[in-house]
């Protein structure tokens, strides 16, 4: 833990700057890759104002670094390497600027599980279920706050192994399912889970896949998600600090075994936490 991150968790959140007033601290960026389930590092120029930035419908987080703005805009998954992603950026002077981002290469692994078909398949209950919970889960997603992050900087919030890689491509019974949007790190029950960045909790639940999960808004499109938990410590609309303790390991909703499934998103689509993690 580095001395900034310690400072930005004794403010109160109210009083921590939308962005680092020292110009010669230059604030933590996520590993930026344009690939699928990367962060694309946008310059944006220099104004008094911060451009206001779309990608598809969404609004992209922007932050001040120097003089200058960077849009750090979060990449699909289901992105097709080779192809371009367009964001559509609005000047506060006025005018829009279109700029593309061309999709890199990145092969995920896959993985084949052959399991009996009953397994796999919901009853009609459990689709209804699960078909409600998609539905508010893509409105909690799409929830943008006007502050930027204290930090873009995550510590990783429960200690252990990492079990399975972000984007691993599942396969049951030959069937694909969508790929892994998370980092799971096995850790028994009851292991402290703590808010991997400052933010404020925008939903506690307890869903058919996920278990008792966590989300935690840090602003403007940068969310985390904690899965899988046998408690949740935290409130709706409660504020926490970076390393404040929020919930505990478990195994709940369809798993296989006690584990952390640890998400971040960007304007609505989940990116590579390891580009983070600090440590
Ligand atoms: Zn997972």
């Amino acid at each position: 833990m580095n001395r900034r991150r310690v400072l930005v968790s004794l403010v109160p959140a109210a009083l921590v700057p939308a962005w680092p007033l020292c110009a010669f601290a230059a604030p933590f960026m996520p590993r930026a890759a344009a690939v699928p389930g990367g962060v694309a590092r946008v310059k944006l120029g220099k104004s008094e104002q911060p451009p206001v930035v779309h990608l598809g419908g969404e609004r992209v987080l922007v932050l001040r670094e120097g003089a200058e703005w960077v849009a750090l805009v979060g990449l699909s998954l289901a992105a097709k390497p080779g192809t371009k992603v367009r964001i559509d950026v609005e000047h506060a002077s006025g005018g829009v600027t279109r700029m593309t981002i061309g999709i890199g290469g990145k092969e995920y692994a896959s993985q084949h599980l052959n399991v009996p078909q009953g397994q796999v398949d919901l009853s009609a209950v459990d689709m209804a279920r699960y078909e409600r919970e998609r539905i508010h889960m893509r409105e909690v997603l799409r929830t943008f706050s006007a502050d930027a992050p204290a930090s873009t900087a995550m510590l990783q919030p429960t200690p252990g192994t990492r079990s399975s890689s972000f984007g691993l491509r599942r396969y049951f019974n030959g069937q694909p399912r969508n790929p892994h949007t998370g980092m799971d790190i096995a850790a028994p029950v009851g292991t402290p889970v703590v808010a991997a960045d400052t933010g404020k909790v925008i939903d506690t639940g307890e869903y058919f896949f996920s278990g008792n999960q966590i989300i935690v808004d840090h602003g403007q499109g940068l969310l985390t998600l904690y899965a899988h938990l046998s408690e949740i410590g935290v409130a709706q609309d409660e504020v926490v600090n970076a390393g404040a303790p929020i919930g505990k390991v478990g195994a709940t909703g369809r798993v296989t075994g006690p584990h952390l499934h640890f998400s971040v998103y960007l304007n609505t689509v989940p990116v590579d936490p390891a580009l983070f993690l600090t440590a």
